[in-house]
């Protein structure tokens, strides 16, 4: 209960408080339920103010997670165990940009906010300019999942070329794979990987343009990470209208085509057409890092290989909603706070326990809330720390306000992965549940994802749904999830995180110590392929 005005002090009391405790407790003779509590007890207090990314109270954070490393025998993996993690806030009404189209001989004319948008260049989001100039080729809905028979790619080369694809994907049975292949940035991978130099996207209703103009106002702005990938790719939404004249020049009927692409057929040709495109924006860089500790692995043939545990350490900070009555600190006790004590202390156990034959890197991280940034770095620059990811076990909010009595590792399905979980669970009584919500993609939806973006097995540990739990997770999901009341007073279960904790240690331990390496299952989507040629 405490307000935005008077955050400040209080922060500055509750951090000498906070510092005191830390003193006279003892944290390595205590229980493992009631160490794991401490750490919640601290990354949820007030004086943290809800870990928002770029705010104080993310250092705070960050700071307490580093010093329980070094005091835990976890060396850092980066300098004072910090990943810099290159994070913009990115203008989202200040991008611009410019592109002509001639076709067949003619231009077709375009303008900002009515048949065309720009987009801050995918995954660098605007920070660095954007420009492509080629042959524009369709390649239908852009999406290669040979295992279902798609190839948006096959027999067409578009390396030097701007594709043009439409937006959205064929009806696939399997929710989370088909919320993974319609990502724009699953596309977009496809589209770079192939060589692509520019995207046009369209949407074949025709509302894109206006539902990114209205939200992209002036002064509207997104955290967004810079330099994720090798070269920025220009990036333009183009209105139907548009799209249907370079069709008509083609040869082929916009919505006939649509609708076989929609169907499942691989359907690709050459415009008679070129293109310029040009995007830019503006950004201003946000301090950001993940905090990162190693295990290095004991086996010298395998310790270049890293199992990587993961827990987003952000929140979302605070709220002002103007009446001084009301809790305006978003503590993320459950959301993130537990998942974090979770993963320290089983970072602690497997450093004691020194018997890790392939590296156990620890990753505490930055702006999950933000749409899995801190992650998405980690993922794609690991092998800066030096090592090569093999396998990422994630956990964020396991809801323990009700009985555990199973557990759920979204992702076991589609990899090797199954096994050393269900032995894990085994080991400490609790059923393996598959995945109860497959509606709710949450495979997709929290940090492990941006590992299975890079083409490594994960899985992400949640507490389990059976029974009535089913209802009491809805029941928590619509009273405290993203709310104030995500705080030390919920009656979280500290003997069910501990078991969590134990599950998870041995679950990482299992995956380093396997003389396998860990590999999707035949006929999964997630695996990555490199293009042929
Ligand atoms: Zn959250």
């Amino acid at each position: 209960m405490i307000n935005r005005t008077i955050l400040r002090s209080a922060a500055v009391l509750a951090m000498a408080a906070g510092l005191s405790a830390c003193a006279s407790f003892s944290p390595f003779s205590a229980s493992l339920d009631k160490r794991v509590k401490s750490h919640v007890a601290y990354l949820a207090d007030d004086a943290l103010g809800g870990r928002d990314t770029g705010a104080q109270g993310y250092e705070l954070a960050s700071d307490y997670v580093a010093g329980f490393y070094a005091r835990s025998g976890i060396a850092p993996a980066a300098p004072e165990y910090r990943h810099n993690v290159p994070l913009y806030n990115v203008d989202l009404g200040a991008t611009d940009g410019s592109l002509t189209i001639s076709s067949k001989g003619n231009s077709i004319e375009t303008t900002a906010g009515e048949n065309v948008v720009f987009l801050p260049a995918v995954g660098d989001m605007g920070v660095e300019e954007a420009r492509a100039a080629g042959q524009v080729v369709f390649v239908g809905d852009g999406i290669v999942a040979p295992e279902l028979g798609l190839d948006a790619y096959r027999g067409i080369d578009v390396s030097g070329k701007i594709v043009m694809m439409i937006n959205g994907a064929p009806e696939i049975e399997d929710n989370p794979a088909s919320v993974h292949l319609r990502r724009n940035d699953t596309k977009r991978n496809f589209a770079a990987e192939r060589g692509a130099i520019g995207i046009l996207r369209v949407d074949p209703n025709g509302r894109a343009i206006q539902q990114f103009t209205n939200f992209a106002r002036p002064g509207r702005t997104q955290v967004s990470l810079g330099q994720g990938y090798a070269k920025p790719l220009a990036t333009a939404l183009l209105g139907k209208d548009a799209a249907v004249s370079m069709f008509e020049d083609a040869g082929q009927d916009f919505d006939a085509v649509v609708e076989k692409v929609r169907a499942g057929e691989n359907i690709n040709f050459s415009f008679p057409a070129s293109a310029v495109l040009e995007t830019g924006g503006k950004a201003e860089p946000i301090d950001a890092w993940n905090v990162v500790g190693v295990i290095p692995g004991t086996d010298p043939a395998l310790k270049g290989e890293a199992i990587v545990l993961t827990a987003h350490l952000d929140h979302v900070g605070t709220r002002d909603d103007g009446n001084p009555e009301t809790d305006d600190i978003y503590n993320g006790a459950l959301d993130n706070a537990t998942g974090t004590a979770i993963i320290m202390e089983a970072a602690r156990k497997i450093a004691e326990a020194g018997e890790n034959r392939r590296t156990v890197i620890v990753a505490a991280l930055t702006a999950e809330e933000k749409g899995l940034l801190g992650a998405a770095h980690l993922a794609r620059n690991i092998g800066s720390l030096g090592y090569e990811a093999v396998a990422n076990v994630n956990i964020d909010m396991p809801v323990l306000v009700y009985p555990l009595n199973s557990i759920i590792a979204f992702g076991m399905e589609y990899s090797s992965l199954e096994a050393p979980f269900k032995a894990a669970a085994a080991e400490v009584d609790l059923y393996a549940s598959p995945d109860p919500v497959p509606q709710m993609s949450l495979f997709v939806r929290s940090d492990h994802y941006r590992f299975v973006q890079e083409g490594i097995p994960s899985l992400f540990l949640f507490s389990g749904m059976e029974g009535e739990n089913l209802q009491n997770f809805q029941t928590f999901m619509q009273t405290h999830y993203h709310k104030p009341s995500d705080d030390m007073d919920l009656p979280i279960n500290w003997k069910d995180a501990a078991k969590f904790t134990t599950l998870t240690a041995d679950l990482v331990t299992r995956i380093a110590n396997d003389p396998e390496r860990p590999t999707w299952n035949e006929g999964v989507v997630f695996a990555k392929r490199k293009p042929k040629g």
